[in-house]
């Protein structure tokens, strides 16, 4: 199914970035959606209400958020049919980016409808770029999950991925986050962006290990960046096996024990007492 969103007659639902912090990062664009718009749906209507009084935008306001999306999407889908064009926009930075806007997106997709996103404002890209982390390929994750033991899961599923990874985290979860990573990801470099675009914006650059030692208090909204692993494909390959088996391979290269022990402890991202310690039990 094709799309010209130029030429469409009919109802168009418009995914409208908002300023993740600073009023200035508005777009000329999205100003004017906003404005002719019959009908602006938002997150939080308390929210959108002073971003769209600074910009003298009168449009109605409804609200849109997890608990009612199936029901709001049923009346925007409504209103789609009757022709009218509706702006849907989140707190902060794209909607349908750790946020609502999916579900919407996707009911008009499949009745025909126009959707129609303007570029803008968004967390996870904006750290990036300046990140100092390779920004070629990368992995947006978004939120990890509260508990725990699901968290280090998640980050463990994660450990292969070469590519930069991204995370949003909320303030008084984020020396935990900050261990768990450091536990799964041992000390490759990481960013950590603060308060983007805001009077208080910081970037920390360093490794885990830094960064969970410092103890550095990070207050306000954060993007966590951590390097994609550089391990090969074969590195890969020697960990998914039985760490006596790993040690076996290199042994069979002809490297002698102390040099197998401290490969496999390399590959592995544990030290050479552990690797010890395993074998030695392994035989016992
Ligand atoms: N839709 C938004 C976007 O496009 O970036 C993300 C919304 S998500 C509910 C909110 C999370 O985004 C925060 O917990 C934080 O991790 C990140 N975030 C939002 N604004 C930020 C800012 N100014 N600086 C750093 N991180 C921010």
């Amino acid at each position: 199914m094709i799309q010209k969103s130029n030429e469409s007659s009919g109802g168009i639902l418009y995914l409208v970035p908002t300023p993740i912090g600073n009023f200035a990062d508005m777009t000329f664009r999205a100003v004017e959606v906003l404005k002719n718009a019959d009908y602006i749906y938002a997150e939080d209507t308390r929210v959108t209400k002073v971003l769209l009084s600074h910009f003298h935008i009168s449009t109605p306001l409804s609200s849109y958020h997890i608990f009612n999306e199936e029901i709001q999407a049923e009346v925007i889908l409504k209103y789609l049919a009757e022709g009218l064009k509706i702006a849907l926009v989140s707190d902060a930075g794209l909607p349908g980016i750790s946020d609502p806007g999916f579900l919407v997106a996707r009911e008009a997709i499949k009745a025909g409808f126009s959707v129609i996103s303007l570029p803008g404002a968004n967390a996870a890209l904006t750290a990036l770029i300046a990140s100092g982390l390779p920004s070629d390929k990368f992995f947006f994750y978004g939120f990890l999950s509260s508990k725990p033991s699901q968290r280090e899961k998640e980050l463990n599923q994660l450990a292969d991925y070469p590519e930069t990874l991204i995370f949003y985290e909320a303030p008084h979860r984020i020396q935990a986050t900050l261990k768990s990573m450091y536990q799964v990801f041992k000390d490759r470099e990481a960013v950590i962006a603060r308060e983007l675009t805001k009077k208080y914006e910081e970037y920390f650059r360093g490794n885990l290990k830094e960064i969970v030692e410092s103890n550095h208090e990070f207050k306000g909204e954060i993007v966590i960046l951590v390097a994609g692993s550089k391990l090969s494909s074969g590195q890969k390959e020697l960990n998914s096996l039985q760490l006596e088996e790993h040690y076996q391979y290199y042994l069979d290269l002809g490297l002698n024990q102390k040099e197998a022990m401290k490969m496999t402890a390399r590959d592995r991202g544990i030290s050479k007492s552990e690797v010890y310690k395993q074998i030695v039990k392994g035989k016992s």
